[in-house]
C-alpha cells in the first residue's frame, strides 16, 4: 500500500484540478485504476451531495489521501469533492452528510 503512496497523490493533484470530472474519470480510467491496483473492489464509500442529495461512491483511499492533504493544509480534514450531477454542491461522506443535516435542523 504504501509503496504506491507517490502514485496515488500524483493522481489525485491530477484530480483535484479538475475535481468536477473525477468521477467520470474515475469510470474511464477503471481499468488503469485496476491494474495499478488503487480501487479494491470493495473499497467504495457511499458519498452524498449536500445541495442536490446525489450519491456516489467514492473510493476509500481517495477520501483518505483528501482528508490528509486538507490536513496537511490547515483545513477542515473532511473530504469533499464536486457534485458529478448538479456541479454546485459538495459531495461528502455520509458520515459527514448526516452530521451537517442534523446540525441544519
Ligand atoms: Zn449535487
Amino acid at each position: 500500500m504504501r509503496e504506491s503512496h507517490g502514485i496515488r497523490r500524483g493522481l489525485y493533484l491530477r484530480m483535484i484540478q479538475d475535481g468536477k470530472e473525477l468521477i467520470a474519470m474515475i469510470k474511464k480510467d477503471k481499468k488503469l485504476f485496476d491494474e495499478m491496483d488503487l480501487i479494491a473492489r470493495d473499497e467504495f464509500v457511499r458519498c452524498k451531495c449536500l445541495a442536490c442529495g446525489h450519491e456516489q461512491k467514492i473510493p476509500s483511499w481517495l477520501i483518505a489521501e483528501i482528508s490528509e492533504m486538507n490536513e496537511e493544509c490547515g483545513l477542515d480534514d473532511h473530504f469533499s469533492s464536486a457534485c458529478y450531477k448538479c456541479e454546485d454542491g459538495e459531495v461528502v461522506t455520509m458520515d459527514y452528510y448526516n452530521k451537517v443535516k442534523n446540525r441544519e435542523q
